[in-house]
């Protein structure tokens, strides 16, 4: 990720409208956010074949909480803009991808993403970092997956608490791991900040911003039971282990996302009107 790449100026996007849409064929805008179409396991594919080729690259997966803060923070939305692939975290951005031309294949979760590239790491001999949440519960992160896919070569785990003058020596600490997929489980938007903030120190060819993860992956957290994840309300089942944080976040941004949703659907079901009335050729 180039630096001019970080702070180009985000380009205004009125959402589904065709003459101004300028997603590639491959991906996806719902509001401000661009989706890659890509399944989980194509996404996998894909970071295995960055770190085969020698490259490196940023992956964002954002749900609907991280889209909203997108439209107030300008540099979230510029990291992730220029993040090599950014994937929908969240069942209502699939619904939400069925109003345009281009649906989106499947939710492509963070913590279904750390699992599935842990799998491949074992086989393709790939080290792993897990930089984020407490000591205890980063290594009990990297301990669960180490269980679940014996082999994994686990290059280091280390706490996300630390301020800004320790930033670049954790960089350091991970490049010298020699470890190629880093994990950030430091929570949206500091991990964004530091991963931008030390790209050029950071060695791993693949990082990922995993938010909340670590804490659900060493049990500390509960997930969504699976239907509830389908049915959308994995945001409900959050709030409900921590109401007191969480409700005002969450109220505010749904509602924020579900008005902008109706908004752009009428809008668009405007458009195809006129567009069709001018279509009549005038005698
Ligand atoms: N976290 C961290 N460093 C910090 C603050 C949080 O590593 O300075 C970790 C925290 O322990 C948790 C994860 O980041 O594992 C997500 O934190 P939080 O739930 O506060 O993030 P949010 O849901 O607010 O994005």
């Amino acid at each position: 990720m180039s630096d001019a790449a970080l702070h180009t100026p985000p380009e205004v996007i009125v959402p589904f409208d065709r003459s101004r849409r300028t997603t590639s064929s491959r991906s996806t805008r719902i509001l401000n956010g661009r989706f890659d179409r890509l399944s989980a396991n194509q996404v996998v594919e894909e970071l295995i074949r960055t770190i085969h080729a020698g490259q490196r690259a940023t992956l964002c997966t954002v749900n609907v909480a991280i889209l909203m803060m997108m439209r107030s923070n300008a540099r979230l939305q510029r990291f992730v803009d220029s993040a090599k692939w950014s994937v929908a975290d969240g069942q209502p951005l699939i619904w939400a991808s069925r109003l345009g031309p281009r649906p989106l294949p499947e939710r492509v979760t963070g913590i279904d993403l750390i699992d599935q590239l842990c799998g491949r790491a074992v086989r393709e001999n790939i080290g792993v970092y897990f930089l984020g949440a407490s000591d205890e519960i980063a290594r009990a992160a990297a301990d669960a997956l180490r269980t679940r896919h014996p082999g994994l070569d686990v290059r280091g785990s280390a706490d996300g608490y630390f301020g800004p003058d320790e930033a670049p020596a954790r960089a350091r600490a991970v490049a010298a791991s020699g470890a190629d997929i880093l994990f950030v489980a430091m929570g949206v938007p500091r991990q964004e900040y530091f991963i931008e903030e030390q790209w050029a120190h950071l060695g791993a060819r693949v990082v990922i911003g995993v938010g909340g993860s670590f804490d659900v992956i060493a049990g500390l957290r509960k997930r969504a039971p699976a239907f509830i994840q389908r049915a959308g309300f994995e945001w409900a089942y959050r709030v409900a282990q921590e109401p007191r944080r969480l409700f005002k976040r969450y109220l505010i941004t749904n509602s924020q996302f579900i008005g902008l949703m109706s908004w752009t659907a009428v809008n668009a079901a405007l458009h195809s009107r006129r567009s069709f009335w001018r279509s009549i050729p005038r005698v």
